[in-house]
């Protein structure tokens, strides 16, 4: 795939399936420019490739997504990729679930979602041509017990992308979700640990539970994420809008 010329922000781009995504766009010849709260020290050393790019921003803050769309604006001239992909995930009984983490949670992968579109939309739309990719999860499309917060804030996140798709759908800018399973990240290594400490599994036991609907009976890597993402930005996947593409091994199937 070709994307010379392309400009791309991808957002929580330090590690996991930001760092790969980010890879694999500048692998295909895009210029990128990532981001998180801290400035990923891989990043830094020029661990993600040459063409890659990074600076601080907490996507929460509509002050920091307003220094970000200026240093987006230095670093690359305009952006016509927008991957969101920041996000945080936790878990607990609803009864045992606070207020401020359910806030946290809708901060993080909502509202920051929504608070970097409305930044980077405007000029794609000017320019006729833009790539949206939310990175949502399964849970985005469906529930299971202890995630209420999340799964309600990704599925927030779909209506989100399915809303905006049609608004653009006429200006040449498509609007997707991505939507993995359970992916070999640290994200998945800290629940892995919350059900090890909080049950008398090991961690093999513990992984193995989180996999039990997954037919593959195995975690996606970064990189079939990243797959999925960079396939959304080819010039010929413009007829694939407000979709919610599954990644998952074969768990949810449409
Ligand atoms: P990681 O926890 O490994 O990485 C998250 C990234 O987001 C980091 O770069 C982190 O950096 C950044 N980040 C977190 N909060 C903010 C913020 N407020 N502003 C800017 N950046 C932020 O997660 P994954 O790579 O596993 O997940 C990436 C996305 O994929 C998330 O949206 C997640 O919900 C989704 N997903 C993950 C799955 C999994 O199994 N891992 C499955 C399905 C979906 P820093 O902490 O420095 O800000």
């Amino acid at each position: 795939m070709d994307l010379r010329g392309k400009r791309a922000v991808v957002t929580g781009g330090t590690r996991g399936i930001g760092a790969a995504v980010a890879r694999a766009l500048a692998e295909s010849g895009a210029s990128v420019l990532v981001c998180a709260r801290h400035d990923g020290g891989a990043v830094g050393a020029g661990g993600l490739g040459p063409r890659v790019e990074s600076t601080t921003c907490d996507v929460t803050d509509p002050a920091s997504v307003e220094r970000l769309v200026e240093r987006a604006r230095e670093a690359l001239g305009g952006v016509d990729i927008l991957v969101n992909n920041a996000g945080a995930a936790s878990s607990a009984p609803v009864s045992r679930l606070t207020l401020d983490e359910w806030n946290r949670l809708f901060a993080v992968n909502a509202t920051g979602t929504f608070l970097c579109t409305k930044a980077f939309l405007p000029g794609m739309i000017e320019r006729r041509w833009g790539r949206v990719i939310n990175v949502a999860s399964t849970a985005a499309l469906t529930g299971s017990r202890y995630i209420a917060a999340y799964a309600a804030a990704k599925h927030a996140v779909m209506g989100f992308t399915r809303a905006v798709a049609d608004e653009v759908a006429a200006h040449g800018v498509t609007v997707n979700a991505v939507c993995p399973g359970y992916v070999d990240t640290e994200m998945t290594r800290e629940s892995v640990e919350r059900i090890v400490a909080k049950t008398k599994l090991s961690h093999e036991d513990a992984l193995r539970s989180l996999l039990q609907t997954t037919p593959q009976e195995r975690l996606i890597t970064p990189e079939e994420v990243a797959f999925a993402v960079r396939s959304l930005c080819d010039d010929e996947a413009r007829g694939i809008h407000g979709q919610a593409i599954v990644v998952d091994g074969g768990g949810l199937r449409s």
